[in-house]
Parts: structure tokens; C-alpha cells; sequence
């Protein structure tokens, strides 16, 4: 299950998202593919409030989303920070 995978990472968290979204695209994007691709559940979407919110301290920097969707700013977290890989 890729729950137990992701309960195996840490994580250092930066002050400031590496995931940008353009959110003037979001208002007008229909499939919100990044809510559907991430495999950590990072993007999610509030109908109600047309509000894209970004978990980006849960990224695993898989690059998924930046291959699906053109209107990430996408770049690694800065030297240091996000996700760490335990060697098994
Ligand atoms: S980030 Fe891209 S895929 Fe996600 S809602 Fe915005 S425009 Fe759509
Ligand atoms: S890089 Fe991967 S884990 Fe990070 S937000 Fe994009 S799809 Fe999710």
C-alpha cells in the first residue's frame, strides 16, 4: 500500500511551497489533474471556495505533476529541504 510507503519518509520542510501554481489557470482548468496524479495527495481542490490548496511539505518530488500540468512552477526545494529517502 502507498500509505505504508509514505509513512517510511521524513520530511524537511521549507518555509516557502517549490510548487507554484499558476491559480488564474486553476479557476479555468476543468480537469484538475494534478488533484488526480500526485500519488501523495499534495493538490487538492474546494469547489465552493474555487480555492487550489497545495501540501507541498508532502511533495515526494516525483515530478508527475509538472509533466501533467503546464501551469506549475515547478523546482526542487532549496538545497537541504523536502523529502528524504530512507536507504532500506
Ligand atoms: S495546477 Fe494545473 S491541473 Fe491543477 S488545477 Fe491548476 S491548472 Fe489545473
Ligand atoms: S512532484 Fe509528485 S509528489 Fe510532488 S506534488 Fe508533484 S505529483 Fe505530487
Amino acid at each position: 500500500m502507498i500509505e505504508d510507503k509514505l509513512f517510511t519518509l521524513k520530511y524537511k520542510t521549507d518555509k516557502q511551497s517549490h510548487l507554484k501554481p499558476d491559480l488564474t489557470k486553476c479557476l479555468q482548468c476543468v480537469e484538475k489533474t494534478c488533484t488526480i496524479i500526485c500519488p501523495a495527495n499534495v493538490y487538492s481542490y474546494n469547489e465552493a471556495e474555487k480555492k487550489l490548496t497545495v501540501s507541498y511539505e508532502k511533495c515526494l518530488e516525483c515530478g508527475a505533476c509538472r509533466i501533467a500540468c503546464k501551469h506549475i512552477d515547478w523546482k526542487y526545494p532549496k538545497s537541504g529541504k523536502g523529502v528524504i529517502f530512507k536507504k532500506s
